[in-house]
């Protein structure tokens, strides 16, 4: 039986967007078909968000967690990895349209897998984004490297007390899993990494501030887990504010809204924002044009085989897609992509599309560290934590780390901060602390330059990268 979506051209075309746990998984699960695929991501990297934290505090190298994806699937020979930022997707004439630098390209397919992942949601107030970074890119993550060191050396340097008290408060929105392991290692690198390291000021008075409008810290994970990674905080030195709106952020504090009504003012330089996530915006693109229904994270509803309504050759998984019971996590992404990928090959070897197996998401559990030697787990009915979850947590991410390299460095790394207390990581430069106001004036003027220039208008060409070899 035919695929649908097939044409008459040699191979069928996979086209997948997206290098994240989906998109590299749909990829690695299509090896041995006979099919043309043309993975499309934005970044050259397939990022392990789960580590982001680390390179943001320094305890393993950004290389590490982001190895390039055509390293990763040089082998693949069915599969060629182009770089560009997706822009439009037409259902009807099966074609999507990407852009590299100023370059639009228009990619046919016969076969579409979208994991275009989510971003950091602001909830209205994007301009909170240049002094709050979130965690979601490698950008974020050394940015946030920078500010929060660049923060102590600024300190060491203040006669003010009060200058350098704001210089020294850390405080870290949204108290789930990535808030709970910033704010405990936010605080560690105070307290041991950076001991003793400074002549003017005592870095282990920092203040780390987690602070959540939620009445609780990790509230997926249940009370007693959340209580117990509190605990753990508290004990490192955290504050925690729990009832706490986020009403206003500039380049001095946050303002905050308590559940009492009343409001305050925190006077800090850093600010980290893990508390919301928005989908890709091609998730919209595709409800538009096929009527599925989208949440208030923009998430589109997808029908029990991943696919969109109407449109059985098109697959959106991973973090982007809302279907109950499937979290907004890495295995959610990778067990998706993996299913799509199955069926891709089964109906081309005959199967009937039309008798799908719905998909079955297989819940493994989660977990989140707090701080070195300490760690909450949930898998199925038992919760558990401290040392065990810790090693736990340690042994699952090495295992879903790419490649034995940064497997190996990874380990090593590891050692070092937490045995020894050392960091190999600090290094931050200026550019990376301040980048993200800079490009975004830089972005201005070239909007402007290109507003007066209609050379500079783009047609868009079609995709005539080679096509892949057999
Ligand atoms: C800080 C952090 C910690 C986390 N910790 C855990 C954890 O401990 N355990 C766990 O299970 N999960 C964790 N998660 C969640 C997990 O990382 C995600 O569920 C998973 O990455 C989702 O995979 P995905 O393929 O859907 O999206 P992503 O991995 O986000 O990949 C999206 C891909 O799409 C690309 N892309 C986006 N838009 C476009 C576009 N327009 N054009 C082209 N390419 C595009 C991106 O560049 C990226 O390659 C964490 C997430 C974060 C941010």
């Amino acid at each position: 039986m035919t695929h649908p979506g097939a044409t008459l051209s040699d191979k069928h075309r996979v086209v997948i967007i997206g290098s994240g746990f989906g998109g590299l998984n749909a990829a690695q699960k299509l090896k041995r078909a006979d099919v043309d695929i043309k993975l499309i991501a934005k970044t050259t990297h397939h990022l392990f968000q789960p580590l982001l934290y680390q390179v943001a505090t320094g305890i393993i190298s950004e290389g590490e967690i982001a190895p390039p994806t055509r390293v990763i699937l040089r082998n693949q020979k069915n599969c060629q990895v182009l770089l560009g930022e997706v822009t439009d997707i037409d259902l009807t004439n099966r074609t999507i349209d990407s852009l590299l630098l100023g370059h639009s390209y228009r990619t046919p397919y016969d076969t579409l897998i979208v994991a275009a992942g989510v971003g950091q949601s602001y909830f209205g107030n994007d301009h909170f984004a240049e002094w709050a970074p979130g965690m979601k890119t490698i950008d974020d993550a050394l940015e946030l490297r920078g500010r929060i060191l660049g923060a102590f050396e600024q300190a060491e340097r203040s006669s003010d007390p009060e200058r350098r008290a704001k210089l020294l408060t850390f405080v870290v929105v949204g108290a789930g899993p990535t808030g709970v392991e910033m704010a405990g290692q936010i605080a560690e690198l105070a307290d041991y990494t950076l001991r003793g390291a400074f002549r003017h000021i005592d870095s282990t008075k920092a203040r780390v501030i987690l602070l959540d409008a939620a009445p609780a810290v990790l509230p997926p994970m249940g009370e007693k887990l959340g209580l117990k990674a509190a605990a753990r905080l508290e004990k490192l030195g955290v504050e925690i504010q729990l009832g706490a709106m986020v009403t206003d952020v500039d380049r001095n504090g946050i303002t905050v809204k308590r559940n009492d009504g009343s409001t305050e003012r925190i006077e800090c330089a850093t600010k980290v924002w893990s508390a919301g996530v928005a989908a890709s915006r091609l998730g919209k693109i595709l409800a538009d044009q096929s009527g599925a229904e989208i949440d208030r994270a923009g998430r589109i509803r997808v029908m029990p085989d991943l696919t969109i309504p109407g449109h059985p050759n098109v697959f959106a998984v991973g973090d982007m897609a809302l279907m109950d019971g499937v979290p907004g996590q890495a295995q959610g992404a990778i067990q998706g992509a993996r299913y799509a990928a199955r069926l891709i090959k089964a109906e081309l070897a005959g199967a009937d599309p039309t008798a799908r197996e719905p998909f079955h998401y297989f819940d493994k559990g989660s977990m989140a560290t707090v701080s070195r030697f300490s760690a909450v787990a949930k898998v199925g009915p038992v919760e558990f934590g401290g040392f065990i979850a810790w090693l736990a947590w340690l042994f699952l991410h090495l295992i879903y780390l790419v490649g034995f390299r940064a497997r190996l460095a990874t380990t090593l790394s590891w050692i070092g901060t937490f045995v020894g207390s050392k960091r190999g990581q600090l290094t931050i430069t200026e550019q990376q602390a301040y980048a993200r106001t800079r490009i975004e004036q830089l972005e201005e003027i070239v909007a402007e330059v290109e507003g007066e220039d209609d050379e500079a208008t783009e047609t868009v060409r079609a995709d005539d990268s080679a096509t892949v070899a057999s």
